[in-house]
């Protein structure tokens, strides 16, 4: 059976860019007969608090995207909030450490981000491997000073997948992606495995995205791989950007949910949504449901999606 899901980090209300991802997911989980998952990604537990995911499941509701297991419902795979899971991730984490892959890295904000710092296409930082091969007593003298972050040390390789959506990608490890981080130095793990551990854990068949985690897809795929779990199918979706082509930001005043919702039914906010990502001739007002017979992802763009003026 087919398994989608939410992955929400709710750090404030849902946006336009959220909701579409959403919207996305039920589709494509539903039309394959499937079932969807609502895990919440609040490792920053500071920045993700309970009450969001509370009214994020609220707002689920409302528009009609029910999910079948997770959250506050639970389900067969224990807690679906991430800042409840450091046990498991430490376990898998604990494995990487024992094939000798995990290293810990002192460097700080400002030596990772100097002038002369490599960069990866999508802009962050090349991490140049400084830390890796610290003699023992280097690491014991430097761990009294602070605490290190600890990376994971990538091979030379290349990863190739072919997205359910954007077709072929591929990117070399060593060059385009870089040790990258495992756990933070305050002791939480990142996001890249947590997400790995828990889709497959928790039996995720496909993953529906932004396409700002294309770049993130190679490094979780050789995480699968190494740890030995099952990886799931991906579908990235274009970004959503405001009429003028800027990305959608809180702050600058695009809309939230609680604007829509104050302006709009759910089905008029679903058939928006519908006729901005390509799944209807016009912005009728639809439920997720009647979407469902016509839905195809070859009708959603690849490139992205600029907002009509005046849609929302
Ligand atoms: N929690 C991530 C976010 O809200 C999504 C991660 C994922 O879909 O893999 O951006």
């Amino acid at each position: 059976m087919e398994k989608g899901r939410y992955a929400p980090s709710p750090s404030g209300r849902m946006h336009l860019g959220n909701l579409m991802c959403t919207l996305l997911a039920w589709l494509s989980a539903r039309a394959q007969g499937g079932q969807v998952v609502l895990r919440i990604e609040d490792l920053d537990v500071a920045r993700c608090p309970r009450a969001y995911a509370d009214l994020l499941e609220q707002d689920l509701n409302w528009l009609g995207l029910g999910w079948d297991e997770g959250g506050s419902t639970g389900g067969p795979d224990g807690s679906y909030y991430q800042s409840e899971r450091s046990h498991i991730y430490q376990e898998y984490y604990d494995r990487l450490a024992e094939m000798g892959l995990v290293y810990p890295c002192f460097c700080s904000r400002s030596q990772l981000h100097a002038a002369s710092a490599p960069h990866r296409s999508d802009g962050q930082v090349l991490y140049a491997g400084t830390c890796r091969g610290l003699a023992p007593a280097e690491v014991a003298e430097r761990s009294r000073q602070r605490p290190p972050a600890w990376r994971v040390q990538v091979p030379d390789r290349t990863v190739a997948f072919t997205d359910g959506h954007m077709g072929p990608y591929a990117e070399n490890l060593a060059a385009d992606c870089g040790d990258f981080l495992l756990r933070r130095a305050d002791g939480v793990f990142a996001y890249q495995l947590a997400v790995v551990v828990d889709d497959a854990l928790m039996g995720v068949t496909q993953v529906v995205r932004g396409a700002d985690l294309l770049t993130s897809t190679p490094r979780q795929l050789w995480l699968y791989e190494t740890l030995g779990l099952p990886a799931p199918k991906f579908y990235h979706l274009p970004l959503l950007l405001a009429p003028d082509g800027r990305r959608l930001s809180k702050r600058d005043g695009d809309v939230s949910l609680e604007q829509l919702a104050a302006r709009y039914t759910p089905a008029e906010i679903i058939g928006r949504l519908a006729f901005a990502a390509g799944l209807q001739e016009e912005p009728a007002p639809r439920t997720p449901e009647q979407l469902l017979p016509d839905f195809d992802w070859a009708k959603v763009p690849k490139e992205d999606i600029c907002l009509p003026a005046g849609l929302f």
